[in-house]
């Protein structure tokens, strides 16, 4: 069915999970007066993008998966980037909104009308739109971060960012750096180590990895998923309250917390020796301040004789290879940059302008901040997906964007009830939870001594949710309508 584009209901940004989940829930309610704009060529998002060797996701796949649209298919308990990209493809057709996809249509502005009570949103293709309601469904982790490096051009081998894989280039044999060992370095790690003739890691800040009891389900398991829902739904809840009493690690001086940093201590200190000293190997902050790990190949890795870890610092890039601070070039054929997103500059480099012409970089210039993660006064019919303050460092990110998928539902349906054309959070409430949020930060383990992707340069955590899940899915499930204004 086509779809006026200058009378849209919904405008959604982005098909990765957010976008998916927005327009599934959309198609299930009725309303088929929305478009889903994509810049690349296919779904996905993160998932997409992330194509490098043994991607996949740290929240096993049955939790990681919506609760709407099971997949009792997964093959193991972690799957892999290929099968969870499946996953994600497979949810236009299953939900019946494939044509109203729009792919290669970048949105570069969207300005809120006031007078016609509409967002006019402007793309790459020159093309203008207008919708009452804009969703924003960009994620936090869709702008590859590659540090300004002094000589980073002058690099004569080949160079590229671990979330725009170069597939193209065979590593076999040859000398690799990797700049960076979080989340996306550790699992690709591992298989270029074994391709490599020899690889670099140049590590600024050890991570806590622990291991991943990840295997193969058997096919009486996939018998007993696909046939017995009932079981498939205890396994996911089973699943998803394992995550959540972990959130305990994230309380800042927990038990939990100094267990584990001792356990890990004991263990890692068991291995160092000059080639690994302790202080490249166990680090020297509270676990959970960064994101924890999982992999069952990476000390191992570490421990490979074609494998160089070096902490002294990279200083700057030559034709050559990486210079360190102490002084020692490192020659390079290929330099990988696993050096994370731009995770606090939420929506850039979209231009969001509300109403009075406030803009919304400006608006949060001093870090982002949504009510809810999801609304911010003065951009009124705005909703924000995976926005700030809703990312999760214990359990699953889809359990968290369904929950705000369904109070967007609830927010359009109020606006119709009242016969109001639009709703924007009132001041009040977004300075309510701004206090709330930097008041229950500093309790977190995220707020300690460590440099991470949740918080500002300055400190302020403006990535984390601050509760357990089963807090935010409350609150969110009984919205206060008093918080918003309803212009008729
Ligand atoms: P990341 O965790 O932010 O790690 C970036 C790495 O680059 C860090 O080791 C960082 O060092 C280093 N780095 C940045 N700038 C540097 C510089 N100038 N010099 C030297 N090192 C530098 O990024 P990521 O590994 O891509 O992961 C980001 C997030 O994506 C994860 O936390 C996770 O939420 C998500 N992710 C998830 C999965 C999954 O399994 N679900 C998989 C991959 C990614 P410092 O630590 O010292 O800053």
């Amino acid at each position: 069915m086509g779809v006026d584009d200058q009378n849209l209901g919904v405008l959604i940004i982005g098909a990765g999970a957010a976008g998916l989940c927005m327009a599934a829930q959309l198609e299930l309610a009725g309303r088929s007066d929305f478009v889903v704009l994509e810049k690349s060529d296919g779904v996905g998002g993160t998932w997409r993008d992330n194509s490098y060797p043994d991607s996949g996701c740290d929240v096993p796949s049955h939790l990681y998966s919506f609760s709407f649209a099971p997949n009792p298919r997964w093959s193991r308990k972690w799957a892999k980037q290929p099968e969870i990209l499946e996953y994600f493809e497979s949810l236009p057709q299953r939900f019946g909104f494939a044509d109203r996809i729009r792919f290669g249509v970048e949105v570069t502005e969207a300005t809120w009308s006031e007078d016609e009570c509409c967002w006019t949103v402007r793309t790459t293709d020159d093309s203008t739109l207008r919708a009452k309601v804009l969703v924003n469904g960009l994620g936090q982790l869709n702008v590859p971060h590659v540090p300004d490096i002094v000589g980073l051009e002058t690099f004569e081998g080949v160079r590229f960012h671990s979330a725009r894989w170069n597939h193209d280039h065979d590593l076999a044999g040859e000398r690799v750096g990797v700049i960076g060992v979080g989340a996306s370095a550790i699992q690709f790690v591992p298989p270029v180590a074994r391709q490599a003739g020899h690889l670099t890691l140049f590590q600024r800040t050890p991570n806590y990895v622990v291991p991943k009891p990840d295997r193969e389900f058997r096919a009486w398991e996939l018998a007993a998923f696909s046939h017995l829902p009932a079981l498939r739904r205890a396994y996911r809840w089973w699943t998803y309250w394992r995550l959540e009493s972990k959130f305990n690690l994230m309380r800042r001086d927990s038990a939990l917390g100094r267990l584990l940093q001792k356990r890990v201590d004991q263990e890692l200190s068991k291995l160092a020796d000059d080639r690994l000293p302790r202080e490249v190997l166990v680090p020297d902050y509270p676990p959970g301040c960064r994101r924890l790990l999982i992999s069952n190949d990476w000390y191992p890795t570490l421990l490979r004789e074609n494998v160089t870890v070096t902490d002294s610092g990279v200083e700057r890039i030559t034709p050559d290879g990486v210079v360190t601070a102490d002084g020692v070039l490192h020659e390079l054929d290929t330099l990988i940059f696993g050096t994370g997103f731009a995770t606090t500059e939420f929506l850039t480099p979209l231009k969001i302008t509300g109403a009075g012409g406030v803009d919304l970089n400006e608006a949060w210039s001093d870090g982002a901040v949504a009510y809810l993660g999801l609304s911010v006064p003065r951009f009124p019919n705005m909703f924000i997906l995976y926005g700030p303050n809703t990312n999760l460092g214990h359990n699953s990110i889809l359990f968290m964007i369904e929950q705000q998928v369904s109070y967007v539902l609830a927010a359009l349906e109020q606006l119709e009830r009242r016969g109001a054309r639009a709703i924007d959070v009132t001041s009040g409430a977004q300075q309510r939870w701004d206090a709330e949020i930097r008041e229950r930060s500093a309790s977190t383990v995220w707020a300690g001594d460590c440099s991470s992707w949740y918080k500002t340069a300055d400190g302020r955590i403006t990535n984390n949710w601050v509760g357990h899940t089963t807090e935010y899915r409350r609150r969110l499930h009984t919205p206060d309508w008093g918080d918003w204004r309803f212009q008729r």
